[in-house]
């Protein structure tokens, strides 16, 4: 029998916004296969989301004023969910820098136990950013299953993104290098969508 590499990717049918929750106890109450996308602010993230499900728009309608810092859930197929994360940046606490993310993530990302995998978008035209670094570290430390997304390909050429890719892979903590399944994106040309849905698929199955 042919194998049909297409059958092996998730088709995303219907893909509808369900709910902003304010910390992990507002999660939705339910069983799905959760993905979580998370990344520092700007990265492409609702880009991407609109992008893999193909409705320009879905990720805009939830990051109202106000909704950045939510958890926000969109129901796809009416079977699993895609997560949107707020993003995390650093904050100045005393003298030292700190991995500032909201608290509802951490709590989301270390308890949830529906969640199959974060993609974490880190932007491939940049040379490793301590905070990228630090929060796969952390995130390491959870034990949930990640993978890198290197976002807006596009933006520069292949050779130019492939030194960078392996330029963070190398700054990577020692002990998760070659962990993480890495991925190579444009929410403009839509490179990198099918290996994502094939992960999803893969975490369906
Ligand atoms: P978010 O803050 O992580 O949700 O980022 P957005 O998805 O809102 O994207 C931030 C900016 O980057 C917007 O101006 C997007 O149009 C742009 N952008 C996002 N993804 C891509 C991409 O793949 N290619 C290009 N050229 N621009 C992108």
């Amino acid at each position: 029998m042919a194998i049909v590499p297409g059958a092996w990717v998730v088709q995303i049918k219907s893909a509808t916004f369900h709910i902003s929750a304010r910390n992990a106890e507002a999660a939705p109450e339910w069983d799905r296969p959760e993905f979580a996308l998370i990344g520092r602010s700007n990265v492409g993230k609702s880009s991407m989301i609109n992008m893999l499900t193909n409705k320009a728009g879905l990720a805009k309608v939830s990051a109202t004023p106000g909704k950045t810092q939510l958890l926000n859930f969109f129901v796809m197929n009416e079977v699993w969910s895609l997560v949107d994360l707020p993003g995390y940046g650093f904050a100045k606490v005393a003298k030292n820098q700190k991995i500032d993310f909201n608290e509802s993530v951490g709590d989301y990302l270390e308890s949830r136990e529906n969640l199959r995998r974060v993609f974490t978008l880190i932007d491939s035209r940049l040379p490793p950013q301590r905070i990228d670094i630090d929060f796969i570290n952390w995130l390491g430390e959870t034990g949930v299953p990640f993978a890198l997304i290197f976002t807006k390909a596009d933006k520069q050429s292949p050779t130019k993104t492939k030194a960078n890719v392996d330029t963070f892979l190398a700054a990577m903590p020692e002990h998760l290098k070659g962990t993480a399944p890495v991925i190579v994106s444009s929410s403009k040309d839509r490179t990198g969508r099918l290996e994502i849905l094939r992960m999803i698929q893969q975490g369906l199955d």
